[in-house]
């Protein structure tokens, strides 16, 4: 170990917000990336944006690998040191500066967790709609490098619908604030929401201002029961061209169901409350609104859309609690699939959502070809079809779950779809962004070579050799 790296570090944080342990290093040597594993050199908890810029100046003279990590929830490697280095870890940076409920904006640094700030945000009868199931332990950093969103997404959008204004720092150091906290602007280049989805590899984010919504008054919650999962997905096409934009259109595949209700069967937490129906197509869908009126035009409307599409029976939520268990069941599919069985190939691929039923049944299909388990779960109404597929460790099987994956990954790029609605590409997705993007890959490397030209921020992420 370099005595002067550590010297320089050392003084720059301070001597409790560094560590070589090799207990720590362990823990920080893995996200959720199933078998990932490798220790990053060291630790730091920087506490704000002077010792960052500081951090970067040094790191990049050096030409050490700098890792930002927020809640580490990435599936991807997205926040392992996989050429060794630091680990920033930006927990400690988790003030919310400032609710401006007059404008409906936030500022926070990067270290807030997404719960914290709806918390917060509450108090104004306002919300950041963009949650993710990790909402208790992500970060508003993570998301917003990573563009997170899913279950709200259909009405609400993805994190980048809401980010205005970022502070940054570059890889030299350099602090540089980007936007404004204004709705929209079209003074010059956007580069707010170039670093949207960067995922940690054009520089490390500070400070961020954000949107937030008010929070809906009234609510209509159902799971919707088909016989199949191609009429659920026939339903939620209708759906969108009927006008309806529900805040929740989610698609559950029936092994998802069956594996909540096995567990939650011996869970003896919140989960012991839900059960899916079990169906072979599930449809959990919500309305929302601040007229009660509405609400209810919309749910008589959605529930004769899904009654033409085959639907058999709608059950609605009678009360909040009954509403928080349709979704917890929903939230905990990945969950208890991961207790099961803790690797697991997951995929958040993205079509148009006619294509819906054409992906699924290709997932299915190749699932067989493969004889491996794939359960299918979707953010319907943007077409995000999520797989899972549980594997064991041998050489054998992983071995035919990276060719199936290879072969739904590929046709989906060959359908003109993206790998990627929503998690990104971390250092696992890397070999296909070659294939999904063609020539302007290039153009990201030239990016990146702007920004990081000695490509310290997050190595062997995002871009293949
Ligand atoms: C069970 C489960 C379910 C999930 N479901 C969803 C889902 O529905 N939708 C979804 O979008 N995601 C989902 N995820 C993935 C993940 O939880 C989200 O992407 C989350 O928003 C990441 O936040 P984080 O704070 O954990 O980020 P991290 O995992 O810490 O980091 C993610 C990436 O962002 C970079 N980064 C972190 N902070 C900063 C910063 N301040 N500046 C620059 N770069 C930074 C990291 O280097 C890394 O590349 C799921 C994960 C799990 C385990």
């Amino acid at each position: 170990m370099d005595e002067e790296i550590i010297d320089k570090l050392t003084e720059i944080v301070g001597k409790d917000y560094i560590t070589m342990d090799d207990a720590d290093l362990v823990a920080y040597a893995t996200d959720v990336l199933p078998g990932g594993f490798k220790k990053p050199d060291y630790v730091l908890m920087p506490e704000n944006v002077y010792q960052i810029s500081e951090i970067l100046k040094f790191a990049n003279k050096k030409k050490i690998p700098v890792i930002p990590r927020g809640g580490g929830t990435s599936e991807l490697g997205g926040c392992m040191a996989w050429e060794g280095g630091i680990i920033l870890e930006l927990r400690r940076m988790n003030k919310i500066k400032k609710i401006d409920a007059d404008n409906l904006m936030a500022i926070v640094e990067p270290g807030v967790i997404c719960q914290q700030l709806n918390k917060e945000a509450k108090k104004y009868d306002l919300v950041f709609p963009p949650t993710v199931p990790t909402e208790s332990v992500a970060t508003i950093g993570g998301m917003v490098a990573s563009n997170s969103s899913g279950l709200r997404s259909a009405k609400y959008g993805a994190t980048t619908d809401y980010v205005l204004a970022l502070e940054v720092v570059l890889a030299d150091g350099r602090m540089v604030r980007i936007g404004k906290a204004v709705y929209k602007t079209s003074s010059g280049y956007d580069l707010v929401h170039l670093f949207v989805g960067s995922e940690g590899t054009l520089g490390i984010i500070t400070e961020i201002t954000i949107k937030l919504k008010p929070i809906p008054k009234y609510f209509a919650t159902a799971y919707g029961l088909f016989d199949n999962i191609e009429d659920c997905a026939r339903a939620v096409n209708e759906i969108i061209k009927s006008g309806i934009t529900p805040a929740g259109l989610e698609i559950i595949d029936l092994p998802s169901q069956k594996a909540v209700n096995q567990v939650a069967k011996k869970s003896r937490g919140k989960l012991s409350e839900v059960s899916f129906p079990e169906a072979e197509g599930l449809l959990l869908f919500e309305i929302d609104g601040h007229d009660p009126d509405q609400v209810k035009r919309d749910k008589q409307a959605l529930q004769a859309i899904a009654k033409k599409h085959g639907c058999k029976d709608i059950i609605w939520a009678e009360n909040d609690e009954e509403r928080e268990r349709m979704w917890l069941a929903r939230k905990s599919v990945l969950v208890v699939l991961v207790q099961k069985q803790p690797t697991i190939a997951i995929g958040d691929t993205i079509l148009p959502p006619s294509m819906m039923p054409d992906i699924i049944r290709f997932m299915q299909n190749a699932g067989k070809k493969y004889d491996m388990d794939v359960y299918i779960v979707a953010h319907s109404a943007d077409g995000n079809v999520h797989y899972m597929i549980p594997y064991a460790e041998t050489e054998e099987e992983l071995g035919r779950v990276n060719a199936l994956e290879n072969e739904i990954l590929n046709k989906v790029i060959e359908w003109g779809g993206s790998i990627s609605g929503e998690h990104g590409i971390g250092h696992h997705r890397m070999r296909f962004m070659k294939s999904e993007h063609g020539e302007s890959l290039e153009l990201m490397r030239a990016i990146k070579q702007l920004f990081d030209p000695n490509n310290i921020l997050c190595p062997s992420t995002i871009f293949p050799e």
